[in-house]
């Protein structure tokens, strides 16, 4: 039923230009995530979904329909914002049969439709509660209710944690892709928490400049980026640039400055390339004292953060360049700033990209 379609979206404000030309497919019964920088064109984009803007240029299809001429109230969407609208002096029931009471529905119908949505969003002990009362979550979930309870089979979520703590986060997002799921529903979620995109999504649309730099499972997007911005957005990652100088069917090696080399899985690039290598900081192994051999860098450590189940040392290496490595932690701390360290790079799991145009600017997050 609804799955989505956006063909060649382009939305400008002025000289700005929010989506570019922009196409998209988003699947029946998917928990789809928008990701992405602030002012990348998520929350356009899904606007622009939801009817509340109108494209320059392009079509959006819903179910097979093209949709973009009508208005918000007549695509069978449910908006959930993250401050959006429900009324205060309304109770909880009141707020979710507003929708039916507005369509004219009978009594029993609605009856029967704003009970089951209330069931759906784990709200029927608070139906009588005044939202000032939810919470965070609660509110959510009010917000669910309301569009369920119209009927609604395509939700789409604008920061719908945006104000919750941590805690709730974790929590909610649990019961928010179960509700999608279990109901058959289809969703469209706009966040810029890379980790919240990845717990709740089917698929995510990584996007920088108001367009899509790459459609895929939390699993594609985190093991096999297309492009540095990608594998920098999400994740923890280093770089380093350097040549090919041998390569093979297993893979090729690569030799970044200082006469460092370094053995990677890609057997994608030929000898003379240049490339820039990223490594996730989990990757990384690092090792007390100055020891030789391929794939090992020695370098000096610059700062140790410990951040609960993981510590983050912060490494100057010899040959100029800085990076993070992430390990485990332990109760007893062995290294610790201003020791000589040596950090071991992996063969597996290290990502090779062309030497692009302008490398800062493919690493700048925004
Ligand atoms: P955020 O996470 O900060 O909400 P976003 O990825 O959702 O960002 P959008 O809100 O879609 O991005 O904005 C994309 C670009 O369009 C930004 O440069 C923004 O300033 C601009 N923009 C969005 N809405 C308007 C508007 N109504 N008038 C003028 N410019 C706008």
């Amino acid at each position: 039923m609804p799955d989505i379609n956006v063909r060649d979206v382009t939305k400008r404000y002025g000289r700005i230009t929010a989506i570019d030309q922009l196409n998209l497919n988003i699947r029946d019964g998917e928990y789809f995530t928008l990701l992405g920088p602030s002012g990348c064109g998520k929350t356009t984009l899904l606007r622009s979904i939801a009817g509340l803007v109108v494209p320059d240029e392009g079509e959006v299809y819903i179910g097979g329909r093209p949709v973009t001429e009508l208005p918000p109230e007549d695509r069978g969407i449910g908006f959930v914002f993250q401050h959006f609208e429900i009324f205060p002096f309304m109770t909880v029931l009141e707020n979710v049969a507003y929708g039916p009471q507005m369509r004219g529905w009978d009594i029993d119908y609605t009856e029967k439709r704003v009970y089951e949505a209330l069931e759906v969003a784990n709200l029927l002990e608070r139906a009588d509660t005044y939202p000032r009362d939810l919470g965070a979550p609660g509110l959510q979930r009010c917000g669910i209710a309301r569009a369920l309870a119209t009927g609604a089979r395509l939700l789409l979520f604008d920061e719908p944690m945006g104000s919750m703590d941590p805690k709730d986060k974790r929590q909610f997002r649990y019961e928010l892709r179960k509700i999608v799921k279990d109901q058959g529903l289809t969703a469209v979620h706009v966040t810029h928490d890379q980790e919240e995109a990845m717990v709740i999504s089917d698929r995510i649309a990584v996007m920088r400049r108001g367009r899509i730099m790459q459609v895929g499972t939390p699993l594609e997007l985190y093991y096999e980026p297309n492009n540095i911005f990608v594998a920098n957005f999400v994740g923890e990652i280093d770089f380093l640039d350097g040549f090919v100088v041998d390569n093979s069917a297993e893979g090729c090696v690569i030799e970044v400055r200082g006469g460092f080399l370094i053995s990677t899985a890609d057997s994608t690039k030929k000898r003379g390339d240049r490339v820039v290598i990223g490594i996730r900081r989990e990757n990384l192994r690092v090792q007390l004292g100055r020891k030789e051999g391929e794939g090992r860098i020695p370098g000096k450590v610059k700062r140790s953060v410990f951040v609960g189940p993981y510590v983050r040392h912060y490494i100057d290496l010899e040959n100029e360049y800085s990076i993070a490595v992430k390990e485990p932690s332990g109760r007893v701390k062995t290294i610790s700033s201003g020791q000589e360290v040596t950090v071991s790079l992996p063969l597996r799991d290290t990502l090779v990209f062309d030497y692009p145009e302008n490398l800062e600017d493919e690493m700048a997050l925004e």
